[in-house]
């Protein structure tokens, strides 16, 4: 932010001081830094605060990363607010509008309270009022190049595909996908028997200048991805479940939401020891809904599951730092990654979350023989009250444990802890087990795999060499443990060659090959921060790439968990 100046006025709405320009003086609080003090001058009854943002972030990163360019913008409110110290969120009202060139449209889920005028180079709109809770929980997406398109028509409340992308030719999505996402609509009904908003909208940003990730709100959700993802095929499906993801925070994380991170306004610090619930959970459910909406395939879902399972599998952090450690300090783990992530664990509770809950609902299946599933525990959790307006109602881990004991009577208290505080050497792969598939290895990447190889310039020897490369050679992980880290090779090395020859990544899918069994070791030349070296990874493994396989004769309830609910 920028540019922060205080005016003050007098009851008549004139300037009540001359002294400083009319402006008031304000002091930066030393601990607080995103707090003000200043006093009142006598006479004055109000305060008029002008603050500017500067959009100036770089297209990388979360929400901080850029939100705009030249035909789009992107306005998370939280950038542009000040607000009274002390007070409740909730209790305070603002009455929000905007000023948006004349050729752009936008969506949001506030409402708008005036009509746009034509003709003119920019227009302003204006919103009802709502609390400051919900502004900050209600982006607006505006752009040159807009589409709305109403999803699942049969439902009430309504839900909108908003779409702000780079050019015209983006917005061209074709009608399955479109239907896949009214799909998604329904499904989400049938899974949690109830809805918190008034109408929904996904606020998508189809642009290859913005950073992409996806930001819960209660009644709407912010989604960007790169341009081209609703009209090229493999780029649909490797995004498939961010807006499942974030549409499911709307029930968990939003309505539902862990008691501790459920704070009275943005100053107050958060906790995070169930994030392992707030995302864990959302992440199996956004998964299982993009394959019961459609946009997966069954196949698409294994995989996906498959290469998840194997990485957490062979991961040596987990000797030191368990799964609940990584939603304690999850405040500082969003913010790293880069190399050897696998030593230090990142934000696990996504992916290991992702298996604990299937493990839970593979579980309620077995031991209820097939009378009762997680969708039984969602029904009630998630649909407490039935359809209401946004609010939240808190929980604690002792409701979990409850909710889940309603439908099948279990000791999920110590089910649920011992996979989070326990060092355990092995993911918690119970749910793919009971779901009747087992994560085995193939000398083949699966259709899913070479899809996100493509599109990320990378190539993959994680489980093979233990590093990940992209197509320059550049190093981007190594596993702490593993032959490459043996030999002496670490992130942001760069390949040089393979074998004597200049580095190709077929060409070391090549050596890998050849030195499987009593093959020759693989000799690479590589570069460390300008130093050269000769490096000898001693592997004979061969390719080896991860896959779900079936367990012939055991139950396939992963099966049954990505069957569509909706009639
Ligand atoms: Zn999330």
């Amino acid at each position: 932010m920028a540019g922060l100046i205080v005016t003050a006025q007098g009851a008549n709405g004139q300037p009540c001081t001359t002294a400083n320009d009319g402006k008031v003086k304000w002091d930066r609080d030393k601990l607080e830094m995103y707090s003000f003090h200043l006093t009142v001058p006598e006479n004055c009854t109000s305060l008029t605060v002008k603050l500017d943002f500067l959009a100036t972030a770089a297209p990388t990163g979360f929400s901080a990363g850029a939100s705009t360019n030249e035909n789009l913008a992107m306005l998370s409110w939280n950038t542009v607010v000040l607000y009274p110290d002390g007070v409740n969120a909730s209790d305070l009202r603002v009455t929000p509008s905007i000023t948006l060139p004349s050729a752009w449209q936008f969506g949001t889920a506030l409402r708008r309270t005036d009509q746009p005028a034509v003709g003119a180079q920019t227009y302003s709109a204006s919103f009802e009022p709502v609390s400051l809770e919900t502004l900050i929980d209600s982006p607006v997406l505006a752009g040159k190049f807009f589409r709305e398109i109403a999803l699942a028509p049969e439902v009430t409340p309504k839900h909108f595909l908003d779409i702000a992308a780079d050019g015209p030719e983006d917005l061209a999505l074709p009608p399955e996908r479109v239907e896949n996402f009214s799909r998604l609509v329904r499904e989400a009904g049938a899974l949690y028997q109830s809805r918190h908003y008034g109408e929904y909208h996904f606020l998508v940003t189809l642009s290859d200048s913005v950073a992409h990730f996806g930001l819960e709100h209660h009644q709407s959700s912010d989604d960007r991805m790169a341009a081209k993802t609703f009209i090229e095929a493999d780029r649909f499906v490797l995004a498939g479940s961010l807006l499942p993801h974030e549409f499911t925070h709307s029930w968990n994380g939003k309505y539902r939401r862990p008691a501790d991170l459920a704070t009275s306004n943005y100053q107050k610090p958060m906790e995070d020891d169930l994030l392992w619930v707030y995302e864990g959970l959302t992440q199996y459910l956004g998964d299982v809904l993009a394959a019961r909406s459609g946009i997966w395939t069954q196949d698409d879902y294994r995989a996906m599951l498959a290469e998840k399972a194997a990485t957490l599998d062979n991961w040596p952090g987990r000797q030191w730092r368990n799964l609940q450690d990584t939603a304690t300090m999850a405040q500082v783990l969003y913010g790293a990654g880069g190399g050897w992530d696998n030593w230090r664990r990142g934000v696990d509770f996504y992916p290991e979350g992702e298996l604990v809950w299937l493990d839970v609902d593979t579980t309620i299946r077995k031991m209820s023989g097939g009378k009762k599933s997680l969708d039984d525990f969602l029904g009630k959790f998630e649909g407490l009250g039935g359809n209401t307006s946004p609010k939240v109602v808190p929980y604690t881990f002792e409701d979990v444990v409850a909710g889940l004991s309603a439908v099948v009577p279990n000791d999920w208290a110590s089910f649920l802890r011992q996979r989070l505080d326990t060092n355990q050497a092995h993911a918690p792969l119970g749910g793919i087990e009971g779901g009747g598939y087992k994560v085995s290895y193939a000398p083949q990447p699966s259709a899913w795999s070479e899809k996100e190889n493509t599109l990320n310039t990378t190539v993959d020897f994680w489980f093979s060499l233990g590093l990940h490369v992209n197509t320059a050679g550049v190093l981007t992980d190594v596993l702490k443990g593993g032959p490459a880290d043996k030999a002496g090779l670490g992130p942001d090395m760069r390949l040089v060659a393979v074998n004597g020859r200049s580095y190709t990544p077929a060409l070391l899918r090549t050596a890998v090959y050849n030195a499987e069994g009593s093959g020759p070791g693989i000799e690479l030349i590589v570069e460390n921060s300008g130093f050269y070296k000769l490096l000898k990874v001693d592997y004979h493994g061969g390719e080896r790439y991860p896959v779900l396989e079936r367990v012939a004769g055991a139950p396939d309830l992963l099966d049954d968990i990505l069957k569509p609910l909706a009639k």
